[in-house]
């Protein structure tokens, strides 16, 4: 055992509805890694009575981000549990402030691999919303929420993506196609990783 071996991390971006969930479950069977949604960890901190849960339920409903010290946190302590495996953030970073509170707070403790994003156009990535809204009992599943959630998308996320980018640390998967396709892509990466 090295114990002096940090957790290695890769970040999951994409659209909403691009895929990342779905795909997630899948390298978590095949190569173990953990899987952290960062939409996820929000929504049971708010379902928790937490001081926060009011300002995290009004800005998932608007599809705006909430401040980094709050995901930030949930993550490191989500990471924390077990030191020794490797995790999957998923809808990490969203923005440029997301991005710089993981660098000050997490830079020293994880080993922060690539990014894996999802790319799928619009349109489809909204079918697939308001299909997956038909049973999430999501509250931003629906199309006035979509809408607000693709423009924090390309305004903010896709920077992020494009910052990574310029560092050639974002491997770039088409995820307009089969769920067994795009996965095929996806393995192809982690076996690289192994
Ligand atoms: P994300 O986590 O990126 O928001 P999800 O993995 O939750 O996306 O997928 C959103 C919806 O689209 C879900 O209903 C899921 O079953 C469906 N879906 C995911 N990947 C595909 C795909 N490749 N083709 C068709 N539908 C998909
Ligand atoms: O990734 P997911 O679609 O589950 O995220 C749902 C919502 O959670 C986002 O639209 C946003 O409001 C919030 N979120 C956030 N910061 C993140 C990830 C998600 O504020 N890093
Ligand atoms: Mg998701």
């Amino acid at each position: 055992m090295n114990s002096l071996k940090k957790p290695i991390v890769v970040f999951v971006l994409g659209g909403p509805g691009s895929g990342k969930g779905t795909q997630c479950s899948k390298i978590v069977q095949e190569f173990g890694l953990v899987h952290l949604s960062a939409g996820d960890l929000l929504r049971t901190e708010m379902a928790s009575g937490s001081q926060y849960g009011d300002m995290i339920a009004t800005m998932i409903k608007n599809g705006e981000i909430v401040p980094s010290i709050v995901t930030v946190n949930l993550l490191k302590n989500a990471i924390m549990v077990d030191p020794s495996k490797n995790y999957l953030v998923d809808g990490f970073p969203r923005n440029e402030e997301n991005n710089n509170s993981w660098v000050e707070n997490m830079t020293s403790i994880v080993d922060t691999r690539f990014v894996l994003y999802f790319d799928c156009p619009d349109e489809v990535m909204t079918e697939r919303l308001l299909g997956r809204g038909a049973s999430s009992g999501r509250t931003d599943d629906n199309i006035e929420s979509i809408k607000k959630r693709f423009t924090t998308f390309h305004n903010q996320t896709k920077p992020v993506v494009e910052h990574y980018g310029k560092q050639s640390r974002v491997h770039s998967i088409n995820s307009n196609r089969p769920v067994d396709q795009v996965y095929d892509d996806v393995r192809k990466l982690f076996q690289t990783l192994a």
